[in-house]
Protein backbone atom coordinates (compact mmCIF):
# COMPACT_ATOMS: atom_id res chain seq x y z
CA UNK A 1 0.00 0.00 0.00
CA UNK A 2 1.68 3.19 -1.03
CA UNK A 3 1.12 6.15 2.13
CA UNK A 4 3.71 8.24 0.29
CA UNK A 5 3.02 12.15 1.82
CA UNK A 6 0.17 11.22 3.52
CA UNK A 7 1.80 10.79 6.95
CA UNK A 8 0.14 14.34 8.39
CA UNK A 9 -3.08 12.90 7.18
CA UNK A 10 -3.35 9.89 9.43
CA UNK A 11 -4.42 7.27 6.62
CA UNK A 12 -6.88 4.20 7.42
CA UNK A 13 -4.89 1.09 6.04
CA UNK A 14 -8.39 -0.23 4.52
CA UNK A 15 -7.69 -2.78 1.69
CA UNK A 16 -6.72 -6.04 0.75
CA UNK A 17 -3.88 -7.26 3.18
CA UNK A 18 -2.42 -10.79 2.85
CA UNK A 19 -3.86 -13.28 5.03
CA UNK A 20 -2.92 -16.69 6.53
CA UNK A 21 -5.33 -18.77 7.85
CA UNK A 22 -4.41 -21.01 10.73
CA UNK A 23 -1.09 -20.37 10.37
CA UNK A 24 0.69 -17.81 13.14
CA UNK A 25 3.42 -16.74 10.72
CA UNK A 26 6.57 -14.42 11.97
CA UNK A 27 7.58 -11.86 9.54
CA UNK A 28 10.65 -13.74 8.48
CA UNK A 29 8.13 -16.98 7.62
CA UNK A 30 5.80 -14.48 5.97
CA UNK A 31 7.14 -14.87 2.33
CA UNK A 32 7.93 -18.70 2.34
CA UNK A 33 4.74 -19.27 2.69
CA UNK A 34 2.89 -17.73 -0.15
CA UNK A 35 1.09 -20.62 -1.23
CA UNK A 36 -1.12 -20.48 1.60
CA UNK A 37 -1.69 -16.53 0.94
CA UNK A 38 -5.17 -15.72 0.77
CA UNK A 39 -6.14 -11.89 1.03
CA UNK A 40 -8.90 -10.73 2.52
CA UNK A 41 -10.22 -6.90 3.26
CA UNK A 42 -9.29 -5.25 6.35
CA UNK A 43 -11.37 -4.05 8.09
CA UNK A 44 -13.81 -6.92 8.18
CA UNK A 45 -14.88 -9.78 10.19
CA UNK A 46 -12.95 -13.33 9.10
CA UNK A 47 -16.74 -14.71 9.35
CA UNK A 48 -17.12 -14.40 5.75
CA UNK A 49 -14.80 -16.20 4.36
CA UNK A 50 -14.22 -19.46 3.50
CA UNK A 51 -11.52 -20.49 5.46
CA UNK A 52 -10.04 -23.68 5.48
CA UNK A 53 -11.20 -26.81 8.30
CA UNK A 54 -13.10 -23.84 10.55
CA UNK A 55 -16.11 -25.53 12.15
CA UNK A 56 -16.88 -22.17 13.75
CA UNK A 57 -15.11 -19.80 11.52
CA UNK A 58 -15.11 -16.61 13.74
CA UNK A 59 -13.11 -18.74 16.02
CA UNK A 60 -9.46 -19.56 14.98
CA UNK A 61 -6.28 -17.96 14.20
CA UNK A 62 -4.53 -16.15 11.03
CA UNK A 63 -1.65 -13.96 10.12
CA UNK A 64 -2.38 -10.84 8.32
CA UNK A 65 0.56 -8.91 6.56
CA UNK A 66 0.97 -5.43 4.70
CA UNK A 67 4.04 -3.40 3.08
CA UNK A 68 3.27 0.20 3.30
CA UNK A 69 5.38 2.36 0.84
CA UNK A 70 6.25 5.58 3.24
CA UNK A 71 8.12 8.81 2.27
CA UNK A 72 10.92 9.03 4.90
CA UNK A 73 10.88 11.78 7.23
CA UNK A 74 12.43 13.26 10.32
CA UNK A 75 9.14 13.64 12.31
CA UNK A 76 7.94 10.81 13.91
CA UNK A 77 5.80 7.99 12.87
CA UNK A 78 2.95 5.78 14.12
CA UNK A 79 0.21 3.02 13.81
CA UNK A 80 -3.07 3.41 15.80
CA UNK A 81 -4.25 -0.11 16.13
CA UNK A 82 -8.06 -0.49 17.14
CA UNK A 83 -9.83 -3.34 19.05
CA UNK A 84 -9.06 -6.42 17.62
CA UNK A 85 -10.86 -9.47 18.72
CA UNK A 86 -9.31 -10.94 20.54
CA UNK A 87 -5.22 -11.19 20.91
CA UNK A 88 -2.70 -9.98 18.88
CA UNK A 89 0.80 -9.80 18.24
CA UNK A 90 2.48 -6.77 15.69
CA UNK A 91 5.56 -6.43 14.20
CA UNK A 92 6.97 -4.00 11.92
CA UNK A 93 10.02 -4.84 9.96
CA UNK A 94 10.33 -7.55 11.72
CA UNK A 95 10.74 -5.95 15.08
CA UNK A 96 8.00 -7.11 17.86
CA UNK A 97 5.99 -3.91 18.45
CA UNK A 98 2.93 -4.97 21.03
CA UNK A 99 1.91 -8.37 22.07
CA UNK A 100 -2.17 -7.72 23.42
CA UNK A 101 -3.41 -10.54 25.37
CA UNK A 102 -2.15 -14.31 24.33
CA UNK A 103 -2.38 -15.58 20.96
CA UNK A 104 -2.57 -19.13 21.09
CA UNK A 105 -3.98 -22.02 18.14
CA UNK A 106 -6.43 -23.27 21.12
CA UNK A 107 -9.12 -21.73 23.25
CA UNK A 108 -7.45 -22.92 26.39
CA UNK A 109 -4.33 -21.51 25.98
CA UNK A 110 -5.60 -18.18 23.91
CA UNK A 111 -5.79 -15.23 26.91
CA UNK A 112 -8.20 -12.68 25.23
CA UNK A 113 -7.83 -8.67 25.71
CA UNK A 114 -9.25 -5.80 23.57
CA UNK A 115 -7.99 -2.37 23.68
CA UNK A 116 -6.30 0.49 21.69
CA UNK A 117 -2.76 1.58 21.16
CA UNK A 118 -0.52 3.67 19.45
CA UNK A 119 2.60 2.52 18.15
CA UNK A 120 5.69 4.40 16.96
CA UNK A 121 6.70 2.92 13.77
CA UNK A 122 10.04 3.88 11.68
CA UNK A 123 9.70 6.81 9.69
CA UNK A 124 13.17 6.83 8.10
CA UNK A 125 12.46 3.75 5.80
CA UNK A 126 10.86 3.72 2.73
CA UNK A 127 9.08 0.46 3.44
CA UNK A 128 6.97 -0.74 6.67
CA UNK A 129 6.42 -4.37 6.64
CA UNK A 130 3.54 -4.78 8.99
CA UNK A 131 2.61 -8.30 10.04
CA UNK A 132 -0.13 -9.18 12.59
CA UNK A 133 -1.06 -12.34 14.68
CA UNK A 134 -4.48 -12.38 15.67
CA UNK A 135 -6.44 -15.24 17.35
CA UNK A 136 -9.76 -15.46 18.27
CA UNK A 137 -11.80 -17.65 20.28
CA UNK A 138 -13.72 -15.27 22.67
CA UNK A 139 -15.65 -12.66 20.03
CA UNK A 140 -18.19 -13.76 17.32
CA UNK A 141 -16.32 -11.74 15.03
CA UNK A 142 -12.82 -12.77 14.02
CA UNK A 143 -10.00 -10.60 13.32
CA UNK A 144 -9.38 -7.10 12.34
CA UNK A 145 -12.80 -5.93 12.27
CA UNK A 146 -11.88 -2.05 13.05
CA UNK A 147 -9.32 0.17 10.85
CA UNK A 148 -5.95 0.16 11.52
CA UNK A 149 -4.26 4.00 11.13
CA UNK A 150 -1.16 5.01 9.51
CA UNK A 151 0.12 8.82 10.22
CA UNK A 152 1.85 11.24 12.27
CA UNK A 153 2.54 9.82 16.27
CA UNK A 154 0.99 13.00 17.85
CA UNK A 155 -1.84 13.44 15.89
CA UNK A 156 -2.45 9.83 16.55
CA UNK A 157 -1.91 9.88 19.66
CA UNK A 158 -4.38 12.90 20.17
CA UNK A 159 -6.72 11.39 18.73
CA UNK A 160 -6.50 8.38 20.74
CA UNK A 161 -6.34 10.73 23.96
CA UNK A 162 -9.37 12.43 22.64
CA UNK A 163 -11.71 9.52 22.19
CA UNK A 164 -10.73 8.34 25.78
CA UNK A 165 -11.36 11.43 27.39
CA UNK A 166 -15.13 11.67 25.29
CA UNK A 167 -15.88 8.28 26.87
CA UNK A 168 -14.71 9.48 30.44
CA UNK A 169 -16.66 12.30 29.61
CA UNK A 170 -19.86 10.75 28.39
CA UNK A 171 -19.45 7.82 31.42
CA UNK A 172 -18.87 11.32 33.93
CA UNK A 173 -22.37 12.47 32.40
CA UNK A 174 -24.13 9.70 32.74
CA UNK A 175 -23.25 9.14 36.53
CA UNK A 176 -23.99 12.54 37.30
CA UNK A 177 -27.90 11.88 36.05
CA UNK A 178 -27.71 8.67 37.77
CA UNK A 179 -26.97 10.06 41.02
CA UNK A 180 -29.31 13.49 40.45
CA UNK A 181 -31.95 10.87 39.78
CA UNK A 182 -31.75 8.89 42.85
CA UNK A 183 -31.30 11.87 44.99
CA UNK A 184 -35.17 12.96 43.39
CA UNK A 185 -36.22 9.87 43.95
CA UNK A 186 -34.86 9.24 47.61
CA UNK A 187 -36.81 13.05 48.51
CA UNK A 188 -39.60 11.62 46.82
CA UNK A 189 -40.32 8.12 47.41
CA UNK A 190 -44.16 8.00 46.23
CA UNK A 191 -42.76 8.05 42.40
CA UNK A 192 -40.29 5.58 41.33
CA UNK A 193 -39.68 6.82 37.96
CA UNK A 194 -36.58 8.79 38.91
CA UNK A 195 -35.09 5.67 40.35
CA UNK A 196 -35.67 3.78 37.16
CA UNK A 197 -34.24 6.62 35.37
CA UNK A 198 -30.97 6.66 37.74
CA UNK A 199 -30.73 2.63 37.62
CA UNK A 200 -30.86 3.33 33.64
CA UNK A 201 -28.38 6.10 33.28
CA UNK A 202 -25.98 3.96 35.93
CA UNK A 203 -26.48 0.64 33.57
CA UNK A 204 -25.52 3.47 30.78
CA UNK A 205 -22.82 4.79 31.95
CA UNK A 206 -21.15 1.11 32.92
CA UNK A 207 -22.08 -0.46 29.69
CA UNK A 208 -20.24 3.07 27.88
CA UNK A 209 -17.17 2.34 30.32
CA UNK A 210 -16.66 -0.97 29.63
CA UNK A 211 -17.51 -1.18 26.05
CA UNK A 212 -15.04 1.61 25.66
CA UNK A 213 -12.74 -0.67 26.94
CA UNK A 214 -9.55 1.46 26.43
CA UNK A 215 -10.77 4.23 29.20
CA UNK A 216 -11.56 1.39 31.77
CA UNK A 217 -8.22 -0.69 31.21
CA UNK A 218 -6.67 2.58 31.67
CA UNK A 219 -8.39 3.08 34.87
CA UNK A 220 -8.28 -0.41 36.37
CA UNK A 221 -5.45 -2.34 34.65
CA UNK A 222 -6.24 -5.44 36.64
CA UNK A 223 -9.80 -6.08 35.48
CA UNK A 224 -9.50 -8.92 33.24
CA UNK A 225 -11.26 -8.78 29.52
CA UNK A 226 -14.28 -11.54 30.75
CA UNK A 227 -14.98 -8.82 33.55
CA UNK A 228 -15.13 -5.77 31.35
CA UNK A 229 -17.25 -8.10 28.77
CA UNK A 230 -19.96 -9.68 31.23
CA UNK A 231 -20.12 -6.17 33.08
CA UNK A 232 -20.92 -4.68 29.47
CA UNK A 233 -23.54 -6.96 28.66
CA UNK A 234 -25.06 -7.00 31.74
CA UNK A 235 -24.93 -3.22 31.52
CA UNK A 236 -26.98 -3.70 28.35
CA UNK A 237 -29.76 -6.01 29.77
CA UNK A 238 -30.27 -3.78 32.93
CA UNK A 239 -30.86 -0.80 30.79
CA UNK A 240 -33.17 -2.75 28.54
CA UNK A 241 -35.28 -3.41 32.05
CA UNK A 242 -35.06 -0.17 33.93
CA UNK A 243 -35.93 2.01 30.75
CA UNK A 244 -39.24 -0.44 30.18
CA UNK A 245 -39.83 0.04 33.67
CA UNK A 246 -38.69 3.71 33.35
CA UNK A 247 -41.62 3.71 30.21
CA UNK A 248 -44.28 1.84 32.24
CA UNK A 249 -43.97 4.15 34.94
CA UNK A 250 -44.37 7.48 32.88
CA UNK A 251 -46.95 6.35 30.43
CA UNK A 252 -48.75 3.73 32.11
CA UNK A 253 -51.91 3.93 30.13
CA UNK A 254 -50.08 3.90 26.58
CA UNK A 255 -47.86 1.02 27.58
CA UNK A 256 -48.96 -2.99 27.72
CA UNK A 257 -47.89 -4.70 30.97
CA UNK A 258 -47.55 -7.85 29.04
CA UNK A 259 -44.89 -6.14 26.84
CA UNK A 260 -43.36 -5.02 30.05
CA UNK A 261 -43.58 -8.73 31.51
CA UNK A 262 -42.09 -10.01 28.60
CA UNK A 263 -39.27 -7.85 28.27
CA UNK A 264 -37.96 -8.36 31.62
CA UNK A 265 -38.22 -12.25 31.92
CA UNK A 266 -36.52 -12.40 28.01
CA UNK A 267 -33.94 -10.14 29.70
CA UNK A 268 -33.41 -11.72 33.44
CA UNK A 269 -33.29 -15.36 30.89
CA UNK A 270 -30.52 -13.46 29.04
CA UNK A 271 -28.44 -11.87 32.28
CA UNK A 272 -28.51 -15.62 33.58
CA UNK A 273 -27.10 -16.59 30.44
CA UNK A 274 -24.25 -14.01 30.98
CA UNK A 275 -23.44 -14.80 34.30
CA UNK A 276 -23.36 -18.69 34.20
CA UNK A 277 -21.84 -19.36 30.55
CA UNK A 278 -18.67 -18.56 29.05
CA UNK A 279 -17.79 -15.87 27.05
CA UNK A 280 -18.20 -17.86 23.81
CA UNK A 281 -21.67 -18.53 24.30
CA UNK A 282 -23.24 -15.52 25.47
CA UNK A 283 -21.22 -13.48 23.24
CA UNK A 284 -22.86 -15.15 20.19
CA UNK A 285 -26.59 -15.01 22.07
CA UNK A 286 -25.88 -11.19 21.61
CA UNK A 287 -27.71 -10.65 17.76
CA UNK A 288 -30.64 -12.48 19.13
CA UNK A 289 -30.59 -9.90 21.83
CA UNK A 290 -30.52 -7.31 19.44
CA UNK A 291 -33.19 -7.89 17.93
CA UNK A 292 -35.37 -8.26 21.26
CA UNK A 293 -33.92 -4.51 21.91
CA UNK A 294 -35.22 -3.60 18.06
CA UNK A 295 -38.70 -4.71 18.99
CA UNK A 296 -38.51 -2.71 22.74
CA UNK A 297 -37.46 0.56 20.73
CA UNK A 298 -39.38 -0.02 18.00
CA UNK A 299 -42.50 -0.94 20.81
CA UNK A 300 -41.49 2.26 23.10
CA UNK A 301 -41.20 4.56 20.22
CA UNK A 302 -44.81 3.64 19.40
CA UNK A 303 -45.44 4.01 23.07
CA UNK A 304 -43.88 7.63 22.53
CA UNK A 305 -46.10 8.54 19.25
CA UNK A 306 -49.07 8.00 21.24
CA UNK A 307 -48.42 9.43 24.33
CA UNK A 308 -47.41 12.52 21.97
CA UNK A 309 -50.88 12.18 20.08
CA UNK A 310 -52.62 11.70 23.31
CA UNK A 311 -50.62 15.05 24.31
CA UNK A 312 -49.21 13.98 27.58
CA UNK A 313 -46.91 16.26 29.13
CA UNK A 314 -43.43 16.34 27.69
CA UNK A 315 -44.45 13.78 25.30
CA UNK A 316 -42.98 15.61 22.17
CA UNK A 317 -39.31 15.71 24.38
CA UNK A 318 -39.60 12.30 24.73
CA UNK A 319 -40.24 11.58 21.26
CA UNK A 320 -37.89 13.61 19.60
CA UNK A 321 -34.85 12.17 22.44
CA UNK A 322 -36.03 8.84 21.08
CA UNK A 323 -35.53 9.60 17.12
CA UNK A 324 -32.22 10.02 18.02
CA UNK A 325 -31.38 7.26 19.94
CA UNK A 326 -32.83 5.06 17.82
CA UNK A 327 -30.80 6.12 15.15
CA UNK A 328 -27.74 5.59 16.81
CA UNK A 329 -29.04 2.15 18.02
CA UNK A 330 -29.93 0.87 14.56
CA UNK A 331 -26.25 2.55 13.55
CA UNK A 332 -24.26 0.60 16.01
CA UNK A 333 -26.58 -2.63 15.30
CA UNK A 334 -25.18 -2.39 11.88
CA UNK A 335 -22.11 -1.49 12.58
CA UNK A 336 -21.27 -4.09 15.31
CA UNK A 337 -22.85 -6.80 12.75
CA UNK A 338 -20.06 -5.28 9.86
CA UNK A 339 -22.90 -3.92 7.72
CA UNK A 340 -21.63 -0.03 8.15
CA UNK A 341 -18.50 1.65 8.71
CA UNK A 342 -19.80 4.57 10.86
CA UNK A 343 -18.24 3.52 14.26
CA UNK A 344 -20.66 3.40 17.73
CA UNK A 345 -23.12 6.32 18.55
CA UNK A 346 -25.40 4.77 21.19
CA UNK A 347 -23.57 6.64 23.82
CA UNK A 348 -24.22 10.21 21.87
CA UNK A 349 -27.89 9.13 21.73
CA UNK A 350 -28.19 7.75 24.71
CA UNK A 351 -27.05 11.40 26.57
CA UNK A 352 -29.62 13.18 24.01
CA UNK A 353 -32.23 10.51 24.90
CA UNK A 354 -31.25 10.99 28.81
CA UNK A 355 -31.05 14.85 28.68
CA UNK A 356 -34.88 14.78 27.10
CA UNK A 357 -36.08 12.38 29.36
CA UNK A 358 -34.41 14.41 32.57
CA UNK A 359 -36.18 17.67 31.39
CA UNK A 360 -39.55 15.26 31.87
CA UNK A 361 -38.58 14.63 34.70
CA UNK A 362 -37.15 17.66 35.97
CA UNK A 363 -40.60 19.12 34.64
CA UNK A 364 -43.04 17.17 36.80
CA UNK A 365 -40.56 17.58 39.90
CA UNK A 366 -40.93 21.75 39.64
CA UNK A 367 -44.91 20.93 38.98
CA UNK A 368 -45.01 19.34 41.69
CA UNK A 369 -42.72 21.67 44.36
CA UNK A 370 -44.78 24.47 42.64
CA UNK A 371 -48.24 22.71 43.70
CA UNK A 372 -46.64 21.82 47.17
CA UNK A 373 -45.50 25.68 47.64
CA UNK A 374 -48.67 27.14 46.62
CA UNK A 375 -50.49 24.46 49.26
CA UNK A 376 -48.08 25.87 51.87
CA UNK A 377 -49.06 28.77 51.53
CA UNK A 378 -52.73 27.89 51.73
CA UNK A 379 -52.11 26.05 54.59
CA UNK A 380 -50.17 28.81 56.17
CA UNK A 381 -53.18 30.89 55.78
CA UNK A 382 -55.89 28.67 56.74
CA UNK A 383 -53.66 28.21 59.96
CA UNK A 384 -53.23 31.74 60.91
CA UNK A 385 -56.90 32.32 60.42
CA UNK A 386 -56.88 28.79 62.72
CA UNK A 387 -54.98 30.46 65.23
CA UNK A 388 -56.63 33.62 65.09
CA UNK A 389 -59.99 31.50 65.84
CA UNK A 390 -58.75 29.02 68.38
CA UNK A 391 -57.61 32.91 70.45
CA UNK A 392 -61.42 33.98 70.28
CA UNK A 393 -62.61 30.56 71.13
CA UNK A 394 -60.09 30.35 74.05
CA UNK A 395 -61.07 34.39 75.28
CA UNK A 396 -64.50 33.15 74.74
CA UNK A 397 -63.71 29.79 76.55
CA UNK A 398 -62.33 31.16 79.48
CA UNK A 399 -64.86 33.73 79.91
CA UNK A 400 -67.40 30.75 79.91
CA UNK A 401 -65.64 29.00 82.30
CA UNK A 402 -65.12 32.49 84.72
CA UNK A 403 -69.26 32.09 84.19
CA UNK A 404 -69.66 28.55 85.18
CA UNK A 405 -67.44 28.44 87.94
CA UNK A 406 -68.99 31.69 89.77
CA UNK A 407 -72.16 30.09 88.97
CA UNK A 408 -71.29 26.83 90.90
CA UNK A 409 -70.36 29.42 93.65
CA UNK A 410 -73.24 31.30 93.59
CA UNK A 411 -76.85 31.11 94.66
CA UNK A 412 -78.89 31.09 91.64
CA UNK A 413 -81.64 33.72 93.29
CA UNK A 414 -79.70 36.44 95.58
CA UNK A 415 -76.35 36.34 93.50
CA UNK A 416 -74.38 35.92 97.00
CA UNK A 417 -72.27 32.93 97.63
CA UNK A 418 -74.28 29.71 98.16
CA UNK A 419 -73.72 26.54 100.16
CA UNK A 420 -71.22 25.27 98.36
CA UNK A 421 -68.88 28.51 98.42
CA UNK A 422 -69.52 29.01 102.10
CA UNK A 423 -68.55 25.35 102.81
CA UNK A 424 -64.84 25.92 100.98
CA UNK A 425 -63.98 30.06 102.54
CA UNK A 426 -65.21 28.48 105.85
CA UNK A 427 -62.53 26.04 106.04
CA UNK A 428 -59.97 28.88 104.15
CA UNK A 429 -60.88 31.54 107.25
CA UNK A 430 -60.41 28.89 109.56
CA UNK A 431 -57.26 27.91 108.75
CA UNK A 432 -56.31 31.33 108.14
CA UNK A 433 -57.43 32.42 111.81
CA UNK A 434 -55.33 29.38 112.89
CA UNK A 435 -51.98 30.47 111.32
CA UNK A 436 -52.28 34.23 112.06
CA UNK A 437 -53.78 33.19 115.72
CA UNK A 438 -56.72 35.19 115.35
CA UNK A 439 -60.79 34.60 115.76
CA UNK A 440 -63.21 33.29 113.73
CA UNK A 441 -66.86 33.62 113.65
CA UNK A 442 -69.93 32.28 112.30
CA UNK A 443 -73.15 33.95 111.87
CA UNK A 444 -76.56 32.11 111.45
CA UNK A 445 -79.57 33.98 110.27
CA UNK A 446 -83.06 33.31 109.99
CA UNK A 447 -86.07 35.53 108.45
CA UNK A 448 -88.62 35.68 110.99
CA UNK A 449 -92.05 34.30 110.38
CA UNK A 450 -91.36 34.53 106.36
CA UNK A 451 -94.15 31.60 105.90
CA UNK A 452 -96.15 34.62 106.92
CA UNK A 453 -94.57 37.17 104.73
CA UNK A 454 -94.63 34.36 101.57
CA UNK A 455 -98.50 34.16 102.00
CA UNK A 456 -99.35 37.88 102.47
CA UNK A 457 -97.27 39.51 99.81
CA UNK A 458 -96.84 36.25 97.59
CA UNK A 459 -94.18 34.11 96.38
CA UNK A 460 -92.28 36.20 93.84
CA UNK A 461 -92.21 38.88 97.01
CA UNK A 462 -90.66 36.82 99.14
CA UNK A 463 -88.16 35.95 96.25
CA UNK A 464 -87.61 39.90 96.44
CA UNK A 465 -87.25 40.49 100.00
CA UNK A 466 -84.64 37.32 99.99
CA UNK A 467 -82.21 39.21 97.41
CA UNK A 468 -83.04 42.80 99.68
CA UNK A 469 -81.77 40.85 102.76
CA UNK A 470 -79.02 39.07 100.49
CA UNK A 471 -77.66 42.21 99.61
CA UNK A 472 -77.57 44.26 102.95
CA UNK A 473 -75.88 41.32 104.05
CA UNK A 474 -73.39 41.12 101.38
CA UNK A 475 -72.71 44.98 101.72
CA UNK A 476 -71.72 44.63 105.25
CA UNK A 477 -69.33 41.47 104.42
CA UNK A 478 -67.71 43.84 101.63
CA UNK A 479 -67.42 46.85 104.61
CA UNK A 480 -66.02 44.26 107.06
CA UNK A 481 -63.99 42.02 104.77
CA UNK A 482 -65.97 38.52 106.05
CA UNK A 483 -68.55 36.81 103.97
CA UNK A 484 -72.15 36.71 103.23
CA UNK A 485 -73.68 33.37 101.77
CA UNK A 486 -76.92 32.15 101.69
CA UNK A 487 -77.60 29.04 103.47
CA UNK A 488 -80.65 27.58 102.65
CA UNK A 489 -84.20 28.66 102.12
CA UNK A 490 -84.43 32.15 104.78
CA UNK A 491 -81.51 31.20 106.36
CA UNK A 492 -78.63 33.29 105.28
CA UNK A 493 -74.86 32.64 107.11
CA UNK A 494 -71.78 34.84 107.69
CA UNK A 495 -68.40 34.22 108.63
CA UNK A 496 -64.89 36.40 109.11
CA UNK A 497 -62.02 36.38 110.78
CA UNK A 498 -60.33 38.71 112.40
CA UNK A 499 -59.20 40.02 116.29
CA UNK A 500 -62.07 39.38 119.08
CA UNK A 501 -63.14 43.43 119.19
CA UNK A 502 -62.95 43.27 115.58
CA UNK A 503 -65.73 40.46 115.63
CA UNK A 504 -67.87 40.97 118.47
CA UNK A 505 -70.32 43.56 117.22
CA UNK A 506 -70.90 41.60 113.77
CA UNK A 507 -74.29 40.06 114.86
CA UNK A 508 -75.66 43.79 116.29
CA UNK A 509 -74.44 44.80 113.16
CA UNK A 510 -76.75 42.02 110.79
CA UNK A 511 -79.87 42.28 112.95
CA UNK A 512 -80.10 45.89 113.20
CA UNK A 513 -78.87 46.08 109.18
CA UNK A 514 -81.72 44.14 108.22
CA UNK A 515 -84.36 46.10 110.52
CA UNK A 516 -82.99 48.97 108.93
CA UNK A 517 -84.31 47.82 105.88
CA UNK A 518 -87.80 47.93 107.08
CA UNK A 519 -89.40 45.86 104.35
CA UNK A 520 -93.04 45.96 105.67
CA UNK A 521 -94.07 42.80 107.14
CA UNK A 522 -97.65 42.63 108.26
CA UNK A 523 -98.00 39.21 109.14
CA UNK A 524 -94.99 39.20 111.47
CA UNK A 525 -95.10 38.39 115.28
CA UNK A 526 -92.19 39.93 116.11
CA UNK A 527 -92.13 43.62 114.14
CA UNK A 528 -94.03 45.83 111.98
CA UNK A 529 -90.79 45.14 109.28
CA UNK A 530 -88.70 42.27 108.30
CA UNK A 531 -86.37 41.10 110.76
CA UNK A 532 -83.88 38.03 111.25
CA UNK A 533 -82.90 36.00 114.24
CA UNK A 534 -78.93 35.57 114.81
CA UNK A 535 -76.93 32.92 116.42
CA UNK A 536 -73.26 33.42 116.48
CA UNK A 537 -70.34 31.72 117.58
CA UNK A 538 -67.03 32.84 117.84
CA UNK A 539 -63.97 30.78 118.10
CA UNK A 540 -60.19 32.06 119.24
CA UNK A 541 -57.27 30.77 118.43
CA UNK A 542 -54.66 29.62 120.81
CA UNK A 543 -51.27 28.53 120.20
CA UNK A 544 -51.48 24.72 119.74
CA UNK A 545 -55.10 24.43 119.60
CA UNK A 546 -56.87 22.97 116.28
CA UNK A 547 -59.57 24.81 115.19
CA UNK A 548 -63.22 22.84 115.84
CA UNK A 549 -65.05 21.00 113.32
CA UNK A 550 -66.96 23.11 110.95
CA UNK A 551 -70.11 21.01 111.49
CA UNK A 552 -69.86 21.47 115.28
CA UNK A 553 -69.53 25.53 115.06
CA UNK A 554 -72.72 25.34 112.29
CA UNK A 555 -74.70 23.45 115.32
CA UNK A 556 -73.69 25.41 118.19
CA UNK A 557 -74.90 28.91 116.02
CA UNK A 558 -78.01 26.78 114.95
CA UNK A 559 -78.73 26.25 118.48
CA UNK A 560 -78.43 29.80 119.56
CA UNK A 561 -80.26 31.17 116.81
CA UNK A 562 -83.02 28.73 118.21
CA UNK A 563 -82.82 30.37 121.65
CA UNK A 564 -83.14 33.46 119.47
CA UNK A 565 -86.25 32.21 118.10
CA UNK A 566 -87.72 31.02 121.56
CA UNK A 567 -87.28 34.36 123.15
CA UNK A 568 -89.03 36.50 120.65
CA UNK A 569 -87.39 36.56 117.55
CA UNK A 570 -85.86 39.90 116.10
CA UNK A 571 -82.51 39.26 118.06
CA UNK A 572 -79.33 37.08 118.31
CA UNK A 573 -77.14 35.28 121.19
CA UNK A 574 -73.67 34.54 120.62
CA UNK A 575 -71.00 32.63 122.51
CA UNK A 576 -67.04 31.65 121.96
CA UNK A 577 -65.92 28.09 121.91
CA UNK A 578 -62.68 26.68 122.60
P1 LIG B 1 -89.72 31.29 111.83
O1 LIG B 1 -89.81 32.66 112.21
O2 LIG B 1 -89.86 30.30 112.90
O3 LIG B 1 -88.47 31.03 111.05
O4 LIG B 1 -90.92 31.05 110.87
P2 LIG B 1 -90.89 30.88 109.31
O5 LIG B 1 -92.25 31.03 108.79
O6 LIG B 1 -89.89 31.85 108.79
O7 LIG B 1 -90.34 29.44 109.18
P3 LIG B 1 -90.82 28.23 108.31
O8 LIG B 1 -89.70 27.24 108.33
O9 LIG B 1 -92.16 27.78 108.81
O10 LIG B 1 -91.05 28.75 106.90
C1 LIG B 1 -90.02 29.12 106.03
C2 LIG B 1 -90.61 29.59 104.74
O11 LIG B 1 -89.66 30.11 103.86
C3 LIG B 1 -91.35 28.51 104.03
C4 LIG B 1 -90.94 28.66 102.61
O12 LIG B 1 -92.02 28.81 101.74
C5 LIG B 1 -90.15 29.93 102.56
N1 LIG B 1 -89.16 29.87 101.63
C6 LIG B 1 -88.05 29.08 101.66
N2 LIG B 1 -87.27 29.32 100.53
C7 LIG B 1 -87.91 30.28 99.79
C8 LIG B 1 -87.66 30.92 98.56
O13 LIG B 1 -86.67 30.69 97.91
N3 LIG B 1 -88.55 31.88 98.14
C9 LIG B 1 -89.66 32.17 98.81
N4 LIG B 1 -90.48 33.13 98.34
N5 LIG B 1 -89.94 31.55 99.95
C10 LIG B 1 -89.08 30.62 100.46
MG1 LIG C 1 -86.14 28.71 108.58
MG1 LIG D 1 -87.80 31.75 109.32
Amino acid sequence: MDVRGKESESVPLEGEWAFYWNQLLTPDQVDSQAADRQYVEVPSSWNKYELAGAVNSYYGYATYALTLTQTPRKDKNALYIPNISTAYKIWVNGELLKQNGVIATSKEQAVPMSREFILEVPSDTETLHIVIQVSNFTHPRGGINESIKYGDFNQLSDSLQNKTAYDMFLTGALFIMCLYHLGLYCMRRSDSSPLYFSIFCLSIAVRTLLAGRTAVFTLLPQLTYDLAVRGEYIGLVLSVVSFTLFLRRIYTREMSLLVLRVLCLVSAVYAVIILSTELQFFMSLLKYFQIVILISISYALYVFILAAIRKREGALFSLGGSIVLTITIFNDILYNQGLILTGYYVPLGLLVFIVSHSFILGMSFSKAFASSEELASKLLLVNSSLEEKVRERTVELEEANRWLEKQTLADGLTGIANRRHFDEESQRLLRKAKNDNTGFCLLLMDIDCFKGYNDTYGHLAGDECLRKVARALDTMARQEGGMAARFGGEEFAYIACGASDELSGLAEQAVSGIRALTIPHAASGAAAHVTISCGMVTWMAHTDHEPPGLQLLIQKADELLYQAKQSGRDRYYQETVQ
